[in-house]
């Protein structure tokens, strides 16, 4: 391993290393729990790592919770998504996914922005944040930040929408704070219980009313496509039905929708087979005993 370290502690000093590093090879380093893997094998003796840990600004360190909608910085642990209460009771895919991640010490220095910018298809918050419909906010070196829908973030297999100038500053989810039921969780099935990549995996956030109509769903699917997918006819086939009146064949017929937006590979850990069934009957899993 070999190469430069600049760790700016504002966002000022940060956007100026990012300016000046422009056409030069860089990474962002945040928890370094996939970078480290990264930086071991490259041979570049030109590299630079912009180190984000140093970073002393709030959009970038806190959990907000303002008005109409949810902030969570980028630089937030899983173990931080984990531990905040406001996200426990509204939002359980998240805190599941996050409990799910690795083990505790990877828990504690993994960051949600560095699980989005990995955009491995196994990425666990990744998933739960597509299923909650949460937007990027990218900061560029010049200019003026932008969003974008997490689900349209991810390109390919490692690949993002970032461009070489920009950072993922924060993820913010949308929220209202009228009284909601949620059934919400994230299921990941893998080969063994614990530091495990998932095999398939399916989040949900499902909202609904007191009539129990259900009045907003959210479904994302990982390890079965290129890319986290967000199974939206899946979605929008729940709203307005009521999640305790669904009978076998409706689930049958959400579970089918859910799995139009896989096209798994087979490989070492599962076969396209396996995986496909999975969906399937977890699909269907999620709206029983209700
Ligand atoms: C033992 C082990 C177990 C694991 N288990 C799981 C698991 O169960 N589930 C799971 O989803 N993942 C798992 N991972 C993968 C990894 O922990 C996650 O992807 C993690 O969230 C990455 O975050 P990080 O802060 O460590 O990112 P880093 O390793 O610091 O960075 C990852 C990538 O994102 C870029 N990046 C980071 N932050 C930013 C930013 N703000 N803006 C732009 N680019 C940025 C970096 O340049 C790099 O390319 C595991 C990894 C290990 C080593």
């Amino acid at each position: 391993m070999n190469f430069d370290l600049v760790s700016p502690t504002t966002t000022e000093d940060l956007l100026r290393a990012i300016d000046e590093h422009r056409g030069r090879r860089f990474r962002f380093g945040a928890g370094y729990t996939d970078l480290l893997l990264d930086l071991e094998e490259q041979q570049d003796n030109e590299l630079t790592v912009i180190n984000l840990a140093r970073l002393n600004d709030p959009s970038f360190t806190s959990i907000v919770h303002d008005g109409g909608e949810m902030r969570i910085g980028a630089l937030v642990t899983a173990s931080r998504i984990i531990a905040d209460r406001k996200l426990q009771s509204r939002y359980p895919v998240l805190c599941q996914a996050a409990g799910q991640h690795g083990s505790r010490q990877i828990r504690h220095t993994a960051t949600v922005g560095g699980n989005l910018c990995t955009a491995s298809p196994a990425g666990d918050m990744a998933c739960a944040l597509v299923a909650l419909r949460a937007r990027c906010d990218i900061l560029p070196a010049r200019g003026d930040a932008r969003s974008l829908a997490v689900s349209d973030f991810f390109l390919g297999v490692r690949e993002t929408d970032l461009k070489e100038d920009e950072v993922l500053r924060r993820v913010i989810i949308p929220t209202d704070d009228g009284e909601v039921k949620t059934h919400s969780d994230f299921i990941k099935i893998g080969k063994r219980r614990s530091m495990e990549c998932a095999v398939v995996s399916i989040a949900y956030h499902i909202e609904s009313d007191g009539d129990d109509t259900m009045t907003r769903a959210g479904i994302a699917i990982g390890s079965v496509a290129p890319t986290i997918k967000y199974a939206r006819s899946a979605c929008e086939y729940l709203v307005g039905k009521r999640l305790s009146s669904l009978g076998p064949s409706e689930r049958d017929e959400f579970a089918a929708k859910v799995v139009e937006y896989a096209s798994p590979i087979s490989d070492i850990r599962a076969s396209a087979w396996y995986r496909e069934d999975v969906l399937f009957n977890m699909s269907k899993s999620i709206l029983e005993n209700h």
